[in-house]
């Protein structure tokens, strides 16, 4: 069963071939033998997806109506909510923290009768690019166990590597779902900002902060953006467009895509040689390049860890010890319960990006920083504004390197470089897809990313499928065949 994709496995239920107890055993099997290894999953939601396997089972042998994801093995990232169920966001501040209300994503694949089978780990709120800052433990790369899985949507990737779930849930803010869905080998998809609804989502960076699926291959992506890509009431920056079909193309004569040489060359030699192959993969398919300059996105980094600190720290400043989560058993009065209560519950990640935040908002430096950082926020829209001019989506290699071993990154800049190609999307608010193209001399993935104008979700998705279709390095299968 785990061989198939997410649409597969749907229509094998909807035709009777498996039952959706047998689909939700099976998957719960696999997470108790594979897990343990991996680390991918922070929960398992064994009662409930097994219930809701009996309901789907009996809704068919009564033909009642089916939802659209029926039978489909879900993961969600544990920074989403589900009623009932804990939220820890990988952080000892909310590890007995327990949902009231669901995100709006999760009650629509409730709606939709998909299993959820468990939340994921993370890097702690969704900071980090390695998964190695969960607080609880950090989840590993089914290709190489000594590697990191990426992040922060990490569990998420891994699980989905792996075959743990077919479909999992990340939230990408400077590349979460895509950077992970590389290093994994599985794809990714960060929709337009307000796109899918961030209802229910723990805020890191509101301004940046998306939410897509991974998936193993580009139909799932579809299958699943149909779903979740709608109008939401409960998040203001949700988009009022309607629902769209996803239809897939396999051709792509009349396109033009862009390459930017200059900002590729920082990259790792293997990384540019993986990324020219999938370049000539998309001449074969019809599409015409063209060579553009986007110097300016050297600043992205830059401008990312002013505006997503900035965004976080006043985010998280309603983790006080009062109103969520923990509080200190050493506090003694109002202060200290503040103070000793986020001083428990807060990482070092965390603690570094709320007082850099905290810094970059201060009287004395916003101008300085902030504003300075939200006009060059600016010239980078603009800049893409002006590629797409003449091109119909700009390439790049999602990462610039493979998975990296866990623990060898240890300062942390170091780490922040690891999302130089995959923040520009967030800054401009685009839908950007990340999809397998093969692996490294050491046999680890390496992922395509396309990045296209504002609202052209289904375009993405359409390059990414007739690339998926095309290459030969695109279907990747499983670490975790057995
Ligand atoms: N790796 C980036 C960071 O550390 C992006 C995280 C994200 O997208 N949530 O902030």
């Amino acid at each position: 069963m785990h061989r198939l994709t997410a649409s597969q496995i749907h229509r094998a239920f909807l035709k009777g071939e498996l039952s959706a107890k047998a689909i939700a055993e099976h998957f719960l099997k696999r997470i108790q033998l594979h897990d343990p290894k991996i680390g991918a999953f922070l929960s398992i939601l064994e009662t409930k997806v097994l219930l809701k396997a009996e309901e789907l089972d009996r809704k068919r042998s009564q033909n009642q109506p089916l939802g659209k994801l029926a039978a489909v093995p879900i993961a969600i990232k544990d920074n989403m909510h589900i009623q009932g169920e804990i939220t820890s966001c990988a952080s000892q501040m909310l590890k007995n923290y327990r949902a009231p209300f669901d995100a709006t994503v999760v009650r629509l694949f409730e709606e939709e009768d998909a299993l959820l089978l468990g939340k994921t780990n993370l890097d702690e709120f969704a900071m980090g690019s390695s998964n190695e800052n969960s607080s609880f433990f950090p989840a590993q790369n089914p290709w190489n166990l000594k590697c990191v899985p990426g992040g922060s949507s990490g569990g998420s990737a891994a699980s989905v590597a792996a075959r743990l779930s077919l479909i999992a849930t990340g939230s990408d803010t400077g590349g979460s779902i895509r950077q992970p869905a590389a290093l994994c080998g599985v794809v990714g998809f960060k929709p337009t900002y307000g796109r899918v609804s961030r209802y229910g989502l723990v805020a890191f960076g509101s301004s940046l902060d998306q939410i897509g699926p991974i998936a193993t291959s580009v139909e799932d992506i579809a299958m699943t953006m149909n779903v979740i890509g709608r109008h939401c009431p409960h998040d203001a920056t949700s988009l009022e467009l309607p629902p769209e079909n996803y239809p897939l193309k396999t051709d792509l004569n009349e396109i033009t895509f862009a390459i930017p040489k200059h900002f590729i060359e920082s990259s790792d030699p293997e990384v540019q040689t993986n990324f020219l192959e999938a370049v000539s993969v998309m001449k074969e398919l019809g599409a015409k390049i063209i060579e553009v300059d986007l110097s300016i996105l050297k600043y992205s980094i830059a401008v990312y860890q002013i505006l997503a600190t900035a965004e976080a720290s006043t985010n998280l400043a309603r983790f006080d010890g009062i109103r969520y989560g923990l509080r200190s058993k050493s506090a003694k009065d109002l202060t200290s319960i503040y103070q000793q209560s986020r001083h428990d519950g807060f990482g070092n990640e965390v603690k570094r990006r709320i007082m850099l935040g905290t810094f970059v908002l201060s009287s004395g430096c916003k101008d300085a920083y902030y504003t300075k950082a939200q006009k060059v926020r600016t010239l980078i829209i603009e800049a893409f504004q002006n590629i797409f001019q003449t091109s119909d989506a700009l390439l790049l290699p999602t990462t610039s390197s493979s998975a990296f071993e866990k623990g060898s990154i240890q300062d942390p800049l170091d780490l922040y470089l690891q999302d130089i190609f995959t923040i520009p999307a967030n800054l401009a608010g685009l839908p950007a897809i990340s999809v397998p193209s093969g692996y490294d001399k050491k046999g680890l993935p390496l992922g395509l990313q396309i990045i296209g104008p504002e609202l052209c979700d289904t375009s993405i998705i359409q390059y990414a499928y007739a690339y998926e279709q095309k290459s030969r390095h695109a279907k990747i299968p499983s670490p975790y065949e057995k």
